[in-house]
């Protein structure tokens, strides 16, 4: 049984007085029965981590260095994302592919520098909306997957992230039904590298737009095993509308 993922990501969003939401957060879900993590900027992990020390929340990081030190101002290893408390990583963000220019062959390198930290690696893919109104979603999340997943990866220390580029941020959603075609797709072909055991064993999570009002529809998919949430994880009463939504599912 795959267990259920709630991540929020609050990007470049965050400073000491928002730890208070995390703390509402922790108050609330001590010993949630889905995992919940929370991925903060950096600045803030540490504290993070000991804010939801009590608690089975957890707290991950939201991109790190291939290398594991060294001569790289301003970037940041898994290994000191472990050291601040992270037990996790999102990697490949599509906001990380157009701002800093990520490539494929990057994200595959910081996933087996986060996995051989003892992170797990939580690789984002999705299409643009000229890639799906041209028809070429699958084949596009076909290549980020083969380009950005690495060999070494299990259920243990990989989780896909499927989120259209259009979808984050913006409202819209796709339809349900695409959302499945997606995620099946997505099993389909980790069943088809990994082998079966390896590949029905990996989380895969939604994500663009997630709200309380309609996780419990997304969450009702085949293949989706939870969410990642951006806008929706800043505010403790939002995210928890989410984990309400997963809990019951
Ligand atoms: C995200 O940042 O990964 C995301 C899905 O954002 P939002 O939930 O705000 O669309």
């Amino acid at each position: 049984m795959r267990r259920k993922l709630a991540a929020g990501n609050w990007k470049m969003n965050g400073m000491s007085a928002e730890l208070e939401e995390l703390s509402t957060l922790a108050r609330m879900y001590p010993s949630p029965t889905v995992d919940v993590l929370i991925c903060p900027p950096a600045t803030l992990l540490y504290r993070a981590a000991s804010t939801v020390q009590a608690t089975d929340i957890q707290v991950g990081g939201q991109d790190c260095h291939a290398n594991t030190s060294g001569a790289h101002t301003g970037d940041i290893s898994a290994g000191m994302l472990l050291d601040a408390g992270a037990s996790a990583v999102i990697l490949g963000h599509s906001e990380r592919r157009e701002d800093h220019g990520e490539q494929n062959e990057d994200i595959r390198a910081k996933a087996r520098a986060a996995m051989d930290a003892g992170l797990k690696a939580i690789i984002c893919v999705g299409e643009s909306l000229e890639q799906r109104e041209a028809a070429n979603t699958l084949d596009i999340i076909g290549g980020q997957m083969s380009g950005s997943i690495p060999d070494q990866s299990t259920g243990e220390n990989l989780i896909v992230a499927y989120e259209p580029i259009w979808a984050i941020g913006t409202g819209k959603v796709p339809t349900l039904d695409e959302i499945g075609e997606v995620h099946d797709f997505i099993r389909t072909r980790l069943e088809r590298r990994f082998g079966e055991g390896v590949g029905r064993s990996v989380r895969l999570l939604y994500g663009g737009s997630v709200k309380p009002g309609n996780a419990a529809d997304i969450f009702a998919v085949s293949n989706v095993d939870g969410a990642l949430v951006g806008g929706a994880s800043l505010k403790a009463q939002d995210f928890a509308g989410i984990i309400d939504a997963l809990q019951n599912a």
